[in-house]
């Protein structure tokens, strides 16, 4: 239990992320600021989320619209931005349309359209991503690859939806090795949507990568890594 609540590990972790971050960006001939830090702080305590906010951690992500709607209010991000990055239900999006500066799990027509519905009587543009089931694992939420073009299309005529780009799960692995070729499909996803000049879009964002494969991921152009237990430690 103390260690939980041990804001040196949580520092020495942020710290230790970040550098991979920065060899990884190296690596690829990027600039380290080309990629967001988002610590995944799915069942985190309002005290651990508080303390990382402190270390140079660039946004939260939030799984669950309860907890962001709880540390939004108790103020645990200490002003930085948070994204959605969990499966959004549709009678759910009211609570997080507003309030979480990017949605990155937009899978369906439908939901896009509740997005659009509550991000316009709230008069706000939502920014959202499209999430796709890259590894086509039928457990895992998220578009096909060749499915994501109508939700493009459909986004081209919504005037409170703005979509920034992509996120994926890939399939797990050990070694991020193993994921890269997920990523550069998402990659070359990315190359075609930009190409296809859709209404709407300002393609600037590819969220993926998580723990065990984020250097993979900068590798192949994530803009965004989502880390949990490499900063938090282990989940209970
Ligand atoms: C939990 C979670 C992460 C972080 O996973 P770790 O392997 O703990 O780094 C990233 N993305 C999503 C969508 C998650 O739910």
């Amino acid at each position: 239990m103390a260690l939980l609540f041990d804001s040196g590990y949580v520092a020495d972790n942020v710290a230790k992320i970040r550098f991979r971050m920065e060899k990884a960006a190296a690596t690829a001939g990027r600039r380290p600021d080309e990629v967001l830090l988002c610590a995944a702080c799915k069942g985190r305590t309002y005290e651990t989320v508080k303390l990382s906010a402190e270390l140079p951690v660039d946004v939260f992500g939030e799984n669950r619209m309860q907890e962001l709607d709880a540390h939004l209010t108790a103020g645990a991000y200490l002003g930085k931005p948070c994204h959605f990055i969990g499966h959004l239900q549709t009678n759910k999006v009211n609570k997080v349309v507003g309030k979480a500066a990017l949605i990155h799990s937009v899978d369906s027509l439908r939901l896009l359209d509740a997005i659009q519905a509550a991000a316009a009587r709230q008069k706000v543009i939502q920014d959202v991503l499209f999430e796709v089931n890259i590894g086509g694992e039928p457990s895992k939420h998220g578009v096909a690859a060749d499915e994501v073009w109508p939700l493009f299309d459909a986004a081209a005529g919504m005037c409170n939806v703005r979509v920034r780009g992509l996120m994926a799960i890939p399939p797990a692995y050990d070694n991020g090795l193993e994921s890269q070729r997920y990523f550069a499909m998402m990659r070359r996803l990315m190359e075609i949507a930009k190409e296809r000049r859709f209404e709407n879009t300002v393609l600037d964002t590819l969220s993926m990568g998580m723990t065990a494969s984020f250097e993979a991921a900068i590798l192949e152009g994530a803009t965004v890594v989502r880390i949990g237990t490499g900063i938090y430690g282990a989940r209970e």
